[in-house]
């Protein structure tokens, strides 16, 4: 056996040195590309978790090799060079990192450390969130804000007054009786509503997305334009004093200096505590871990710091951090895993999103097994392939998410992922419209996923407008398999409605004649009835009006549809594809045989001669004297086309109470604006109302 190990076992000290060293030498390599990317770009390839591993696999390892320990080594360094366009700032006095401390035995050892080098059984610690954003400094000269600068690689950062002064909740001045030269350091973060909504923007114009709020932060600060950080909700919070001129004495305690700022005008922390023991300090960690994700922005564990000034000077720094602190990490929202594969899910409304089925990986506590992929355009944003390392994101309740893809890990066999040609529930034709993000299911009428919300939009009030067929009994007439195509509402029989909840004699009968009666409608009206993407109620009757008849809208060529007015190249689209769709022919069909029927006179028609034909009108606000639906058939009547939307053809906007942006984009057009006033003496002259 001894044998064997010498010849396949063991190693040889010196073979274990040299490959310990090589392996050193490769991480330091490795985490300084990582930090490259993360702290230049803002834009990491691989985990804060598998960074943090790393990071510590050198530590270790520089602790069992001290002599080979570089002085250029990543673990004695903060951050990365600055190196962007922007100028560089010299700290007075270096602005550090924090020690971590990645459970609650690694937070005990920092205490026991504390106790033996104070010599006191209790230590005083205040108690902060851990923000997940940028650090920056901000120098306040006479009150006056001065300059502002990134952390950097601690010794130097970068320039960031003009964009700071951007941020909403910093002061420009102090107020009272501040020091002559006063620096504040703390942290600006984006707020998670601010982030998701700058990423959707970002994804809609094909701009740069950012995989956490905290790269989103760094990189709005170190914009080179300050008019586009203007544009990014950044806040900021302060959790420490810098350099403070001799003509100021702060209080003696951290905790009491900040209140001193917030006192001044700074922001500080909600959360702030003072914790008079280990017990009250825990207990603190926990609180906040169960608020995490209630918090309006994201924060990753817990910062701990000895509360007294005098015995924070006591215990000094080591290399990067402050003997006097740590950060207590809470379980982190991002992990890597594996893309197993991706099925495609179809929503209420038709819309197929891309799931996707991961390898099952534990995230904050929970085991994640899918994530969403959002669209084809995150796909390929993501350049993500079945197969692929990918980093999961799930903070709070959001739906797990992939972040990024780790591309150097991507096997040969990756394979790309292809939307599917029809619909995985009802086998529909899948559409896909120039410039939109979203496929969607056209079999909108016949999909089981979709059915639920195409009963209640077709039976809707301006739609065949059954009344008493509403959302709590669609939802029980699908459940029970009643309503399985729309034309089955006309179907239904006093005995299937006596079994549903809430049903008797009375009001079953008065459903089965409400039904009956919504038979008799008008083309406008179901046109829009059959839930045609983006045909509302404007859009139906100038169908109506322009063909007059169902049959030739059915065979309608995209021409003769873009001749409608209202109906542009997208609205056309969605049109062809629905009555190109077998699916959909065999359910109006279906309707129309099951008696719905409507009068040819009815069809809204174009007169020429009317006064305000040729008009294309848009109404917007609210409307004291009548609603908007009344006043848009008023200008119908008199030959005008009601649109939805402003551009250069509208020629006049009827603006009610609280009028917005059709208002602001008329008056940008110099579009022709009428008050409900003047609407009403229009009306009058013609006397169209009644
Ligand atoms: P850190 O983020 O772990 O802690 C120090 C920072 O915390 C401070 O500079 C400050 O900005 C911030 N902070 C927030 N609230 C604070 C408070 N109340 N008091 C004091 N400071 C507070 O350290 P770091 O040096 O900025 O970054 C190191 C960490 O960044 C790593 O542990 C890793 O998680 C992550 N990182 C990841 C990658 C990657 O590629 N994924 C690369 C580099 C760094």
């Amino acid at each position: 056996m001894a044998e064997q190990n010498d010849l396949f076992g063991s190693m040889s000290d010196g073979d274990k040195r040299a490959t310990d060293l090589a392996r050193m030498q490769q991480l330091m390599s490795l985490i300084n590309r990582y930090n490259h990317e993360y702290y230049n770009h803002d834009a990491p390839t691989v985990t804060d978790a598998e960074y943090d591993a790393r990071l510590r696999e050198l530590q270790q390892l520089e602790q069992r090799y001290p002599e080979a320990a570089s002085p250029d080594s990543p673990t004695q360094k903060v951050g990365a060079e600055p190196q962007s366009a922007l100028t560089t700032v010299t700290h007075e006095r270096p602005m550090l990192s924090l020690d971590n401390a990645m459970n609650v035995d690694e937070f005990r050892d920092f205490y026991t450390r504390l106790q033996k080098l104070s010599g006191e059984t209790d230590i005083t610690l205040a108690c902060e969130p851990k923000l997940d954003g940028a650090a920056v400094s901000l120098l306040f000269v006479d009150g006056v804000l001065q300059r502002a600068a990134t952390r950097g690689d601690g010794q130097r950062g970068e320039d960031i007054t003009a964009n700071v002064r951007t941020i909403k909740n910093v002061p420009l001045r102090l107020s009272g009786d501040v020091p002559a030269r006063l620096e504040v350091r703390g942290e600006v973060f984006m707020p998670l509503a601010a982030f998701a909504a700058f990423n959707e923007r970002a994804l809609q114009n094909n701009e740069k997305v950012f995989a956490n709020p905290r790269n989103a932060a760094a990189g709005s600060l170190r914009q080179l334009d300050s008019r586009i950080s203007a544009k990014r909700p950044l806040q900021f919070c302060a959790y420490g004093v810098g350099v403070v001129s001799d003509d100021a004495q702060l209080p003696a305690t951290h905790s009491a200096s900040l209140q001193q700022l917030a006192e001044w005008g700074i922001p500080i922390s909600e959360e702030l505590v003072v914790a008079s023991n280990l017990v009250e300090a825990e207990a603190f960690y926990a609180s906040l871990m169960e608020k995490r994700h209630r918090l309006r922005y994201e924060i990753d564990g817990t910062v701990f710091k000895v509360d007294d000034f005098a015995l924070q000077e006591t215990l000094g720094f080591v290399a990067r951090a402050p003997r006097w602190a740590v950060a207590f990490k809470f379980p982190a929202v991002e992990q890597m895993t594996r893309l197993l594969g991706v099925d495609f899910q179809v929503g209420r409304t038709g819309a197929i999103t891309p799931v996707a089925r991961l390898e099952p990986v534990h995230v904050a506590g929970v085991t994640v097994s899918n994530a969403t992929l959002h669209n084809m355009d995150e796909i390929a944003r993501l350049d993500v392939r079945i197969g692929d390392t990918v980093i999961v994101r799930r903070a709070g309740d959001v739906i797990p998410q992939i972040v990024s893809v780790v591309h150097e890990q991507r096997p040969a066999h990756a394979e790309r992922i292809e939307l599917p040609l029809v619909c995985p529930v009802c086998a529909s034709h899948i559409e896909r419209i120039d410039g939109e993000a979203v496929a969607r299911c056209t079999g909108g009428l016949v999909c089981s996923a979709q059915r639920k919300e195409a009963v209640k939009h077709f039976a809707s009030r301006k739609a065949m407008d059954i009344d008493g067929l509403g959302d709590k009994l669609i939802e029980q007439l699908v459940e029970a398999d009643l309503i399985q195509s729309l034309d089955d509402i006309y179907h239904l029989r006093y005995d299937d409605l006596l079994g549903l909840e809430r049903m008797a004699d009375k009001s079953a009968n008065k459903l089965l004649n409400a039904i009956e009666q919504s038979k008799h409608t008008t083309l406008a009206r179901f046109l829009y009835a059959l839930g045609i993407r983006e045909v509302g109620v404007v859009t139906a009757q100038n169908l109506a009006a322009h063909f007059v008849v169902l049959e030739k809208i059915r065979e309608a060529s995209l021409d003769d549809l873009l001749a409608v007015s209202d109906v542009g190249q997208i609205v056309a689209q969605h049109l062809l594809h629905f009555f190109a769709e077998p699916h959909n022919k065999t359910v109006i069909d279906q309707l129309l045989a099951a008696g719905v029927y409507w009068d040819v006179d009815d069809a809204p028609t174009v007169v020429d001669d009317a006064p305000l034909s040729g008009q294309t009108a848009v109404i917007t606000g609210t409307l004291s004297q009548m609603s908007r639906d009344q006043a848009s058939a008023y200008l119908q009547q008199l030959g005008a086309k009601v649109t939805g939307s402003v551009s250069a053809k509208t020629d006049f906007l009827v603006a009610g109470e609280k009028a917005g942006s059709k208002l602001n984009k008329a008056q940008q057009l110099g579009v022709r604006v009428l008050a409900e006033e003047d609407l009403l003496t229009l009306l009058a002259q013609y006397q169209v109302l009644p």
